[in-house]
């Protein structure tokens, strides 16, 4: 089950020695004075041994139906003990615990960087640089404690950049394709169509882009341009530049996906120091 517990197990009982005074010397090991071990309190053992045996100890009560808080409890108490001893069920139903607790992305995180739970890290990144705005106020000082300077300037370098391509995205509307590459079907008058298009862009999309509580995601914007009545465009040429606009790529995922990897870098590299 695990490496070091069948270690320690293994360890045979300690046999009594007696010291020049004729008394016995009071060793560890002996069921009078037990072997301490280092680095779990008594707290998290007591929870890990009522995951353990489950019915046979009265604690399982509370393992079975705790509440949230005491559920967050008890999943670190066993992902501490888990990951100590290299158990796996611990560490499997500690997370399967926590996971459905739908804790805050800023705590999953920390917990993430603590017992190195690499799959946790993505989602939790992708929540928090959204909330990166001074403006807000999302974050306390005990956030920005727990986050750490190096998490939070990777979140935060992430969202400015995201968001300096929002405003270059949002300020100028999107040419129209080029005559050359479109069949005008019935449009007569495409000069119409590009003032049409500019005037829906600042009033419709660009607003949406740039608002300040709600931004709408790049990725959602086509939807959002084939939804809108343009007047004084033509459908042809509506649905061109919509299909132009839909075939972009955008800087936003993978800048998202940098900082991800760069979290992840950090915490791999806590583990190692
Ligand atoms: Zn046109």
């Amino acid at each position: 089950m695990s490496p070091p517990l069948t270690a320690i197990f293994g360890i045979p009982p300690a046999t009594p020695i007696v010291g020049r005074d004729g008394k016995a010397v009071n060793v560890e090991g002996t069921e009078d004075n037990p072997i301490v071990l280092s680095g779990v309190t008594s707290a998290q053992l007591d929870d890990f041994l009522a995951f353990f045996f489950k019915s046979e100890l009265p604690d399982a009560e509370k393992c079975l139906d705790p509440t949230p808080d005491r559920s967050e409890e008890i999943g670190v108490n066993l992902l501490t003990v888990g990951c100590l001893w290299d158990i796996k069920e611990a560490k499997s139903h500690a997370k399967q615990l926590l996971e459905g607790l739908k804790l805050p992305p800023l705590r999953i995180l920390q917990l993430a960087r603590e017992f190195a739970v690499y799959e946790w890290v993505e989602a939790a990144v992708k929540e928090l640089i959204p909330m990166c705005s001074t403006a807000k106020g999302t974050f306390n000082s005990d956030d920005v404690l727990k986050l750490g300077p190096t998490t939070l300037s990777i979140l935060f370098q992430a969202k400015c950049a995201i968001e300096y391509e929002r405003q270059c995205i949002a300020y100028v509307a999107p040419k129209l394709p080029p005559h050359d590459t479109l069949n005008y079907g019935d449009c007569s008058n495409h000069q119409s169509c590009e003032h049409a298009w500019k005037d829906a862009w600042w009033l419709h999309v660009a607003k949406r882009i740039l608002h300040p509580g709600n931004p709408m995601p790049l990725k959602d914007i086509g939807a959002h341009l084939h939804g809108l009545n343009i007047r004084g465009m033509t459908q042809k040429c509506h649905d061109e530049a919509v299909n132009q606009w839909t075939a972009n790529v955008f800087e936003e995922e993978s800048l998202v996906a940098s900082a991800v990897a760069g979290v992840l870098r950090f915490h791999k590299a806590c583990q190692l120091s």
